[in-house]
């Protein structure tokens, strides 16, 4: 066992209300300088919509990002203005600036300077790249509005009345993102200079500027695509989990600003020596466990031994006993990876959105929260449990139903303590959680 140490999130969708406050205040932080007017190293994604930049998530797309990479290595030796066209010609499957988006402001200065109308004088959008006067077509959140239909049986639809049960089973909600700093980083393995590196003391993940020589090899390479290239500096940038502020004990910008207090950030502990097995396990429906088996339990005395043979110090170690990464993985068990199926071994996971459990079909409009209803409503949420285990279960509903399961139980139990009442305790009992 070869134990090593892990910043990691934990993000609850329940509480996400979209404002991006957390986007502008990284923005602030980060990325307000010229060459990265597009970059968003945390943004916030409407779901379901195209995410940033769109159809990320469309892996087929950016098939072959792999073979290309290994491509792009050889002509390493190529220098100059050669190797800028080698890298064009070597690795096309990166994300336009057209996916997303071109960013623009409002040409202010028309509002005085237009001459005498009949109508006011209206700002137009002007991009923030060219300075010339642009369209907007297309950029993140585009989607806000439109929200999921997932009625699939047309069947059911004509016979319940199709206006009603679409407007009833239309969902929506907000994923935010950040870099997910993985055990097995597809950004540090496709970079041919390899200016992308993984700390070994707490796992962040960051490009070294001065050996980054712009293949963007890591953009092709990230599945999350949370790797960006500066068009001024000709350098890759990504989310550093704000290392400087961590370093010295203060939270990430983007939790510290959080609105909705919904991103815990903690220490895990993991085993480097099962990471390479765990990313290769053949079924991409067994990857969530296998992600889950790397991480070990700080408690144990074995892993605390382990831990201080690779010099990992003590109030590190208590740091992972008090982690609320750890609490939430294990102890509670509601947090998932985001799509495991990328096999980088993603440690930023998510709480599952519960939304209101409100059963459409049977149109008892119960509260699935109550007792009784329980187990029977919690495959009638307003969001499909099939579209979240897409999300971060590689399509298995098991572990996302399971989780849902016990989210609904914890708020049933603490709106009843809240009340005054009797905790039901049969709920908790159920779901394992008996005295939370
Ligand atoms: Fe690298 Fe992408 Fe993983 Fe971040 S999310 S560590 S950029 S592979
Ligand atoms: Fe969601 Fe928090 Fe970001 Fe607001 S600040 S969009 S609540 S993650």
């Amino acid at each position: 066992m070869r134990v090593m140490a892990q910043l990691a999130m934990v993000m609850n969708l329940d509480k996400c209300i979209g404002c991006h406050t957390c986007s502008v205040t990284c923005k602030q932080a980060w990325t307000n300088r010229a060459g990265t007017e597009y970059v968003w190293f945390n943004n916030v994604e409407t779901r379901p919509g195209q995410g940033y930049p769109r159809t990320y998530q469309d892996q087929e797309r950016w098939k072959g990002g792999w073979e290309l990479n290994r491509r792009g290595r050889l002509s390493l030796k190529a220098g100059g203005r050669v190797r800028k066209l080698l890298t064009i010609f070597a690795n096309p499957l990166m994300p336009s600036l057209q996916d997303y988006y071109e960013p623009w402001t409002y040409d202010y200065d028309r509002l005085f300077s237009a001459p005498m109308q009949a109508d006011a004088p209206v700002a137009r959008p002007r991009s923030l790249i060219t300075g010339e006067p642009t369209k907007i077509s297309w950029s993140a959140n585009w989607d806000d509005n439109l929200a999921g239909d997932p009625s699939p049986d047309p069947v059911l639809r004509k016979v319940s009345g199709q206006v009603t049960l679409e407007f009833e089973r239309a969902f929506m909600f907000y994923l935010p993102r950040i870099c997910e700093h993985c055990l097995n980083p597809s950004c540090v393995a496709s970079c041919p200079s390899g200016a992308l590196y993984k700390r070994s003391e707490d796992g962040i993940v960051l490009v070294d500027q001065d050996r980054c020589r712009g293949w963007r090899m890591c953009v092709t390479g990230c599945p999350y695509k949370k790797v960006y290239f500066n068009h001024r500096t000709g350098k890759a940038e990504k989310c550093t989990f704000c290392f400087p502020r961590v370093e010295v004990g203060i939270p990430t910008v983007c939790s510290e600003t959080c609105v909705g207090r919904l991103r815990y950030i903690g220490l895990v502990l993991y085993d480097a020596d099962r990471v390479a097995a765990a990313a290769a396990t053949p079924d991409e429906k067994d990857l969530y466990e296998a992600q889950k088996s790397v991480l070990l339990d700080p408690h144990d005395p074995e892993v605390a031994a382990a831990a201080r043979a690779e010099g990992i110090p003590d109030d590190w170690l208590e740091a992972a006993r008090r982690s609320p990464v750890h609490k939430l993985i294990f102890d509670l068990g509601v947090a998932l990876p985001l799509h495991p199926e990328y096999r980088t071994m993603p440690m930023v996971w998510y709480i599952p959105p519960l939304s209101p459990v409100v059963d459409v079909l049977a149109g008892t409009g119960h509260d699935g929260e109550d007792a009784g209803n329980l187990f029977g409503a919690i495959d009638a949420l307003r969001i499909p449990i099939g579209y979240l285990a897409e999300l971060f279960t590689a399509g298995d509903p098991g572990p996302v139903r399971a989780v849902l399961r016990r989210l609904a139980a914890m708020r049933s139990y603490m709106r009843r303590l809240n009340l005054g009442q009797d905790p039901d305790e049969s709920i908790a009992s159920a779901v394992g959680m008996s005295g939370a």
